[in-house]
């Protein structure tokens, strides 16, 4: 059955592939449903509703939901189990390597049993698998362990530790124009400590760009978007710049890819205009992620976060005047109760003064604090008492609730970031 994706959005089920066709095969296997789903980006089977199994086209094992915990596999190996319990609560681990492995060991065992099985006519497909059914489901049943981790030592010659992303960029491609942070002071980021900051030579980021195209090869078709890498690859001089995003476009098709996103952050040095901007989202740049933290400056300055409220405002009028939305990443629980009235109040304000609207995200993220960050050092010498989760959860909806949007720009999307969970 070949279904016509306008037809389908019109129709549930809704499917929200952005390819034109999809191939839906279902049958009959080991006494419950199947359902091998062929799309343009990616291969999911499913067995009955307790098994479902999604691969990249280069055989990855992407996603996986077993007895209802969902898998996610990232490009490093590493994997992220998440159920919910009776309570609605939410829970996450990350695998073992032991555990990662007994997943793809899992999984390639039920793709090949049911390989050899549809090669033997055990199982009536309807409709029958065509030829690149066939070779999907080939190459993904090849995903075995030791294909899985010669996969992740490739990915760690092409990558530096990619440190993190925002929510919104976990399946896109990245490319490291950059490395690490300029800035590196932030208490409450280990991000990118202890790696100098650099940004790559002309030939030097097309090597890595080629390089990532050959390590991705036919998982390409999988990531949404591009993001280019580290910290604050925009805090690099305009010519420069231009060039790296010039070689993006020689080397890749930023349109079908949905485009470039990035991060700026902390504020110092060169800074862009409006006219920067424009000319950026000419060259396919399309979201900027700020991380503001507060709009309260001495939290700033105790946080050793660059920059001023004001050079945040700044920053987002130029870049929403040059075209390009915004993704403001507000940090929930810094600065502890000492802080956290003039940090909501001040907040709130910073963002109300933003020319915000629904192209836009504000991100919540809280405060992580683990025992090497610098921040909870300086937070016990200045007896710093922290908010509790609760409490943190409370910061966001006090600061939620008192955000103004113009009627006529839209509201932007908000949500929570929960740095725990990034993947890539
Ligand atoms: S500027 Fe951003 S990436 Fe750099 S140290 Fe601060 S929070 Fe971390």
């Amino acid at each position: 059955m070949v279904y016509n994706l306008q037809k389908l959005l019109k129709y549930p089920p809704y499917y929200t592939v952005q390819k034109s066709l999809i191939m839906v095969h279902q049958g009959y296997w080991r006494n419950q449903s199947l359902t091998i789903s062929v799309k343009p980006n990616c291969l999911t089977i499913s067995l009955g509703s307790q098994q479902v199994f999604s691969f990249d086209l280069a055989g990855r094992l992407w996603t996986a939901l077993v007895n209802e915990v969902s898998y996610r596999r990232g490009l490093d190996g590493k994997v992220v189990a998440k159920w919910q319990t009776a309570d609605k609560s939410r829970h996450r681990r990350w695998l073992s390597s032991e555990e990662a492995d007994n997943l793809i060991q899992r999984a390639h065992t039920i793709l090949n049993h049911l390989l050899q099985d549809l090669n033997s006519a055990q199982i009536t497909l309807n409709p029958p698998l065509d030829a690149k059914g066939w070779q999907d489901l080939q190459t993904a049943a090849s995903f075995d362990i030791s294909t899985a981790h010669a996969d992740a030592l490739k990915y760690r010659q092409v990558y530096k530790p990619v440190g993190i992303l925002p929510p919104d960029q976990y399946i896109s491609v990245v490319l490291q124009a950059t490395e690490g942070c300029s800035f590196n002071t932030c208490t409450f980021c280990d991000f990118y400590r202890g790696r100098p900051f650099r940004i790559k030579r002309e030939d030097e980021f097309r090597e890595h760009v080629r390089a990532v195209k050959t390590y991705l090869s036919e998982g390409l078709s999988l990531r949404r978007t591009i993001f280019l890498g580290d910290a604050n690859a925009l805090v690099v001089p305009m010519p420069r710049l231009v060039r790296l995003f010039e070689v993006v476009h020689e080397e890749l098709d930023v349109e079908k890819l949905g485009g470039i996103f990035a991060f700026l952050d902390g504020f110092s040095g060169e800074r862009k205009t409006a006219e920067d901007f424009a000319l950026l989202a000419r060259l396919g740049l399309k979201r900027v992620y700020i991380g503001m933290e507060s709009g309260h400056e001495p939290l700033l300055r105790f946080l050793r976060k660059p920059g001023t409220p004001e050079d945040v405002l700044q920053a987002v009028r130029n870049i929403k005047a040059g075209g390009v939305a915004v993704g403001i990443i507000v940090l929930l629980g810094a600065g502890g109760k000492k802080y956290a009235e003039a940090h909501v109040r001040e907040t709130i304000q910073l963002i109300n003064a933003m020319p915000l609207d629904l192209e836009d995200l504000i991100y919540f993220s809280e405060l992580i604090e683990n025992e090497n960050l610098p921040y909870v050092q300086s937070a016990y010498q200045s007896s710093l008492e922290p908010l509790s989760a609760e409490e943190r959860i409370r910061q966001g909806e006090q600061i939620e609730n008192a955000l103004l949007f113009h009627p006529e720009r839209g509201t932007p999307h908000i949500s929570r970031y929960d740095i725990r969970e990034f993947i890539y």
